[in-house]
């Protein structure tokens, strides 16, 4: 193509630096944080770049100029930051397009992303939805699995089913079937869609699943089947919601019992996805998989927000032979070019390299390197799966003294409620998960 801007491409002058001081006060005065109040009351610290598995501040911070990234962004960063492959492909794809319009249009980097998550997700999974952020891909799993029943002459079926202790998203279904106790979304319960809640699964990743637990669940998901959609579940870890793992079993009852009592089951692997709990997704352990799937967080290795819903075609045809044939969804940013191109050269990295071994050895570190925190006073329980490394204390933590001692380790983490936690990024070297378990520690120690 000519180049449609030569030759007098106006250009804005570079604007000037912002000092560090200066950013933090209109910081401050204008932009919202995660969870946060307006103003805002705890001072974020200012990163500048960030490559490999460091963040590099602006200005010192305890001593630190450079920070080991113990949280992968939120999880999403599990090859580190800055990586020539995603960042190649981020480029290729820039000078091509960054997007378009998905409606009556489509591209090479939507097709080719689609088409690998179905090859690598669970089999009965065909169909995908690309959607633009993980609270929004639970939207859309909620939206399909509600419009199934309707289009199959069901429209009483129309509530969901989940555990206690869930974290789904911050947007309004997805809200629902948060843990409706103590959770970050308690002050909406009289105003969201009354789901149907069952106990917390029991502890334990590696413990029998409770003969009486599966019981009452089963009953539970038989009583409310007649109004009941779907159950919908972070299959093994629960993120967000508390940082706990349960057996797979549970996972084998669920997917029994919906067969059995016509309800459909979704997997959240927004968290779980993509190698972290050890498996590629965390379905795997319980060799099941759910009619419909959201993943998000690591799709993109952190670089932009994507994520996906994928459906059954049962699902899938389910919807498009009723009254209504078509899944009214479809946000501005669908299935972004760039954001697709990135995550295809991020699965491909994942797959092209001995993940399960990565994981595993980070697993191991965290193991060996949290081990003395259970010895410490206030911890209640440490916990490691896959790439994942929890210390629970006994009381609320004070975050601010526990991210201060984490920086003073030359390390990040933001811990939450009772927990700190940490799930590095799959490239992080031993030396480094060896420092992220003494920052855990020091947090423990000092939050
Ligand atoms: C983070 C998360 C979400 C929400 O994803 P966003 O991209 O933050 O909207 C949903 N479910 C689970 C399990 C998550 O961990």
């Amino acid at each position: 193509m000519p180049d449609p801007y030569a030759p007098a491409l106006p250009r804005p002058t570079e604007p000037k630096p912002y000092a560090p001081a200066e950013l933090r006060a209109l910081d401050r005065a204008h932009v919202w944080h995660p969870y946060g109040p307006m103003p805002g009351r705890q001072e974020p610290l200012v990163v500048e770049s960030a490559s490999g598995v460091r963040l590099r501040l602006a200005e010192p911070a305890e001593g630190q100029r450079e920070l080991v990234d113990g949280m992968s962004s939120w999880w999403s960063a599990v090859h580190g930051y800055n990586h020539p492959v995603l960042n190649e492909a981020a480029r290729g794809q820039l000078d091509r397009m960054s997007h378009v319009m998905f409606g009556g249009l489509t591209h090479e980097p939507a097709v080719r992303l689609a088409a690998r998550l179905v090859e690598i997700t669970p089999e009965p999974l065909q169909h995908v939805f690309l959607a633009d952020s993980g609270s929004v891909s639970v939207e859309v799993a909620v939206k399909m699995c509600l419009q199934y029943w309707r289009s199959a002459g069901r429209p009483e079926k129309q509530r969901l089913l989940t555990w206690r202790g869930g974290y789904h998203g911050d947007t309004w279904q997805p809200m629902s079937v948060c843990d409706p106790e103590g959770g970050m979304h308690e002050l909406w319960s009289g105003s969201l869609p009354r789901q149907v809640f069952a106990d917390a699964p029991p502890d334990g990743f590696d413990a029998e699943p409770d003969p009486a637990y599966t019981t009452r669940l089963r009953e539970l998901i038989a009583r409310h089947a007649h109004e009941v959609a779907a159950v919908i579940v972070e299959p093994v870890v629960q993120g967000a919601g508390g940082m706990r793992f349960h057996s797979p079993g549970y996972l084998r009852v669920l997917r029994e019992a919906c067969d059995e009592l016509d309800v459909l089951l979704v997997f959240d692997e927004i968290a779980t996805g993509f190698g972290r709990t050890g498996e590629l997704f965390a379905a795997g352990h319980a060799g099941v998989s759910p009619d419909v799937m959201c993943v998000g967080k690591a799709l993109t290795g952190g670089y932009l927000t994507m994520a996906a819903t994928l459906c059954t075609s049962r699902v899938a045809e389910g919807i498009s032979r009723g009254e209504v044939p078509v899944l009214a969804h479809g946000p501005t940013f669908m299935a972004n070019p760039l954001a697709a191109a990135i995550a295809s050269a991020s699965v491909d990295l994942l797959l092209g390299q001995d993940w399960a071994g990565e994981v595993a050895r980070i697993g191991t570190g965290l193991r060996s390197g949290l081990a003395e925190a259970a010895e410490l006073p206030g911890v209640a329980d440490v916990r490691v799966l896959g790439a994942i490394g929890v210390v629970q204390l006994d009381h609320e933590v004070d975050m601010a003294s526990a991210t201060r001692a984490a920086v003073r380790e030359g390390v990040w983490l933001r811990p939450f409620r009772d927990l700190v936690y940490t799930m590095p990024p799959y490239v992080t070297g031993d030396d480094d998960v060896r420092r992220i378990c003494r920052a855990v520690c020091a947090a423990a120690r000092e939050g």
